[in-house]
């Protein structure tokens, strides 16, 4: 266990942001920020790897692990069930590492509820269009789940404004840099930081 708690970040965006993109980037550049790795009962694409990308399960499994009480939050997306394990996630924090939740709009909400100091930042796309044209870049889903994608996009971008940040996904080494200053603004945070008082003035 480290003295201190490590920053317990959300990122949310609809599909074809850049999320993954932003957050490997991210990952890479920094040693004390890791990725939650959440489950989904959803196929796994050509290109993931279980166990990196995502837990890939099925409906009964995922069912099993929500009612144990498993799961620090669970949603529904385009027909799959998608979810955050708890454990890991309170191991890291527990240890000082920022640990980013890569999650769609109703699971932030769930979890703002019940970290009030989360930090929210949503990703936006320059446009709809460009949105589009990287879902069918990506060429994994069929016409249909586009379709769906989009639609639920919009409706996300509609709620952008329930974040405290948000980031518009130009370049990605902008919005990487973007990323990191908001982190480096909220560890400098007096409510992260009011052990420094008692440190400074020798008083216990
Ligand atoms: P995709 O199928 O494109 O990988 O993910 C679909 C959506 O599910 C994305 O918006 C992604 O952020 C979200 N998502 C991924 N993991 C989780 C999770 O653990 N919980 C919730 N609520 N959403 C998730």
């Amino acid at each position: 266990m480290s003295d201190k708690k490590g920053i317990l970040i959300i990122l949310s965006g609809p599909s074809g942001s850049g999320k993954d993109t932003v957050l490997n980037e991210l990952v890479a550049r920094n040693d004390d920020l890791r990725v939650s790795i959440s489950m989904t009962t959803r196929k796994m694409r050509q290109g993931e790897t279980d166990g990196v990308n995502y837990y890939f399960v099925d409906r009964d499994y995922f069912e099993k692990k929500v009612s144990e009480g498993k799961m620090l939050e669970y949603a529904e997306y385009v027909g799959n069930y998608y979810g955050t394990p708890k454990a890991p996630v309170d191991e890291m924090l527990n240890n000082g590492i920022n640990v980013v939740l890569e999650i769609e709009v109703q699971g932030a909400d769930k979890i703002r509820k019940m970290y009030p100091d989360v930090v929210s930042v949503f990703l936006m796309p320059p446009s709809l269009s460009t949105l589009e044209s990287r879902i069918r870049m990506r060429g994994t889903e069929d016409e249909e789940t586009i379709a769906n994608r989009l639609f639920i996009a919009q409706q996300e971008i509609r709620r952008a404004d329930e974040f405290g940040y948000v980031i518009v996904n130009d370049t990605v080494s902008e919005a990487v840099e973007s990323f990191e200053t908001i982190i480096k603004a909220e560890q400098l945070k007096f409510s992260r930081n009011k052990h420094l008082i008692s440190e400074v003035t020798g008083n216990v």
